[in-house]
């Protein structure tokens, strides 16, 4: 059994120049495990805490008073990690410790064991085939608390190619897509910046309706069809709109408000007019009601739950009793752990939910989520498009197709 030696914690900074930690875990004297926690900009409100008192020192002070608690344990094992992490700090969203800290531990300690073992991390976490690419779910405009004023209120618009045959092409259409939109952004504004937003998607000064205008002639431009090459998501991320006491949604830039009524109507003309197969976010994070309303209406559309769901285990058992989602963001810094993750993850499968793998806005250049996608059987990896902290998840699909060769990954043609 492998066993972790030593184990170090530092503060660093994440790709929006925010403080974050970063932890190493050594197992058995040499082999070298590395994790930094990622950060939201829409955040869930049931989200774990990323830092105690928002004070990644004082995060980091109780994690290196308490680490020789890990050593000695088996770095392969998420709910070994896990089982010390929750003897140190057993609140619910890990306020006391911090989830940056759950987080790069259980990460780093899964690195390093993998190492240690020399398998692929998703190997260790589902050591039995079959073994499937996701597709790469890719955001190529966006606004709302990912980027300034001017641009839309939706947060993001994405793209799936859904066409692709293998993973390398399906990287490709989204490349030419997320190119080409910036072409079109610019025939229309000569005064465009070729500005982005945090996930590395065009932050144009348009409204939502004008965005999906440009969207829609940028496939056209490529040769594509929607549908058939590719098509389209949106993350409304609808809690940022929503305003608790006056019960409306409010698209600021646009200057429109929608009713609870409104908004599940304007997700569903959404998902009709752009053939939508992906819709995160609809309504707000506690809105499980207009969510099933949302789903039961469009069963071809992964009707997803992000702020609502935030990874919890809990919150998806609640959410499959009411049919509230047919789709499933997972992000590991929402629940804590790695453990947490899984055990979500599984609760989705059981629950026939499917998982989507998500980045944070605020990334390290870490690849680990990309064999998280493949070890939950993610229908889909969301990482971006373009950005080094992007594009370090989707090289690391194009690495993990090596082991086509001898372990029988399906591509994306059987996936
Ligand atoms: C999202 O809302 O899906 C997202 C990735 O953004 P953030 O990390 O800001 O929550
Ligand atoms: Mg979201």
């Amino acid at each position: 059994m492998p066993s972790i030696t030593a184990i170090k914690g530092r503060i660093v900074y994440n790709s929006r120049g925010s403080k974050t930690i970063e932890i190493d875990v050594i197992t058995d004297k040499k082999f070298f495990g590395r994790a930094s926690a990622p950060s939201g900009a829409s955040v869930g409100k049931q989200e774990a805490q990323s830092f105690p008192d928002d004070n990644p020192k004082k995060a980091l002070e109780l994690f290196t008073t308490n680490s020789k608690k890990f050593i000695g344990l088996d770095p392969a094992d998420p709910k070994i990690i896990f089982d010390v992490l929750r003897s140190i700090d057993n609140t619910e969203r890990y306020t006391k410790i911090g989830g940056a800290i759950a987080y790069a531990l259980s990460i780093a300690a899964i690195d390093s064991a993998a190492k240690s073992l020399d398998v692929p991390i998703f190997k260790l976490l589902k050591p039995r085939k079959p073994y499937k690419f996701p597709f790469p779910l890719g955001n190529i405009l966006g606004g709302g608390a990912h980027a300034g004023p001017g641009t839309p209120d939706i947060q993001e618009f994405l793209v799936c190619p859904i066409g692709a045959e293998s993973i390398i092409e399906a990287l490709e259409i989204n490349f030419e897509m997320h190119k080409e939109l910036g072409k079109v952004i610019e025939s229309i504004d000569k005064r465009f910046t070729y500005g982005r937003g945090d996930e590395g998607a065009w932050a144009p000064n348009v409204n939502n309706d004008q965005a999906l205008e440009l969207i829609d002639k940028a496939i056209k431009n490529c040769g594509f069809s929607l549908g058939k090459e590719i098509s389209l998501g949106i993350d409304l991320a609808s809690s940022s709109l929503w305003n608790e006491k006056k019960k409306e949604y409010g698209y600021v830039r646009q200057g429109i408000k929608r009713n609870t009524q409104e908004q599940i109507d304007f997700a569903n003309d959404l998902i009709k007019k752009y053939n939508l197969i992906y819709l995160e976010d609809p309504v707000h994070e506690e809105d499980f009601e207009s969510m099933a309303a949302i789903t039961k209406r469009n069963p071809k559309c992964l009707v997803t739950g992000d702020d609502i769901l935030v990874t919890n285990t809990s919150r998806v058992k609640e959410a499959a009793r009411s049919k509230s989602c047919s789709g499933a963001i997972l992000k590991v810094n929402q629940t804590g752990t790695l453990y947490d993750s899984m055990k979500f993850a599984d609760a989705c499968t059981i629950n026939n939910i499917k998982i989507i793998t998500s980045h944070r806005s605020g990334e390290s250049s870490d690849a680990h989520i990309a064999h998280i996608a493949i070890a939950t059987d993610s229908k889909m990896l969301k990482s971006g498009v373009i950005g080094g902290e992007r594009i370090a998840k989707l090289n690391e699909l194009l690495r993990l197709r090596e082991y086509d060769l001898i372990e029988g990954m399906a591509d994306l043609s059987t996936a």
